[in-house]
């Protein structure tokens, strides 16, 4: 067909593709009203009219990124329709800034990990504050904005850190929920500990296990059998909200 035989065709053709998409809309909302109606049972048809039940939602982060494993791990999160809080590394930030865009063009939220993992315990406020602000610049040089979220390593924290992190506009995130990815656990450890995690609770994930990249999948289901959604975390609460 010619490009312009084929223009009028489609344009004959559209009016009926409208009225078929409009009866569409309408039998797909009568499905999802009926799956709403079996919705507390955690029902499949929920499922299958792709209609994703969120009765809560949940904090994923992947921790000490970006990395090698980024790519892969971007890539199994969006396959699996699946949003996650990254907590960077300044220094390696710095070194792959183009992994930080990445993340955020997956749909991801970056959060701030200080620039050398230090026990910030054990560090003065200025050098605090040098590990907090210059990871804040190298994730914002990246194309990752200005994070409003930071998670100390460890989980260490103190009166200062908390003070210092807050003079940049950070709250600190630590986690409900321990995967122990970083402890060598198995992937269903891991998929197990994300079964644990209710509304608005934060689980602890890293950016570079092998095992934790092998969960997502079943992470996802998991997740979906609960009735629970990927969501970002709140700087206000700490808490996972909707997107
Ligand atoms: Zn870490």
């Amino acid at each position: 067909m010619r490009p312009r035989t084929r223009a009028r065709a489609q344009a004959r053709m559209r009016p009926r593709i409208r009225l078929a998409s409009r009866s569409l809309t309408t039998a797909l909302a009568a499905v999802a009203l009926t799956a709403a109606g079996t919705l507390a049972a955690g029902s499949a048809p929920a499922q299958a009219a792709g209609a994703a039940a969120c009765n809560g939602y949940v904090g994923l982060t992947f921790d000490d990124g970006p990395s090698g494993s980024t790519p892969a791990l971007l890539d199994a999160l969006r396959r699996n329709g699946l949003r996650a809080t990254m907590f960077n590394q300044g220094q390696y930030a710095a070194a792959n800034p183009s992994r930080v865009r990445a993340q955020v063009d997956a749909g991801m939220w970056v959060g701030n990990h200080s620039y050398t993992h230090p026990h910030l315990t054990q560090l003065g406020q200025a050098q605090i504050d040098a590990e907090i602000s210059r990871t804040q610049q190298a994730i914002a040089a990246g194309g990752g904005g200005t994070p409003n979220l930071f998670r100390p390593p460890y989980g260490e924290t103190n009166a200062t850190v908390k003070a210092v992190a807050a003079r940049y506009g950070l709250t600190q995130i630590i986690w409900d929920v321990d995967s122990q990815d970083w402890n060598n656990a198995s992937t269903d450890a891991i998929v197990q500990a994300a079964g644990r995690l209710g509304n608005g609770q934060v689980i602890l994930m890293h950016d570079w296990p092998a095992n934790t990249l092998a969960a997502i999948p079943r992470i996802a289901q998991t997740l979906t059998a609960k009735g629970l959604c990927a969501g970002r975390i709140s700087p206000q609460t700490g808490r996972a909200v909707a997107p």
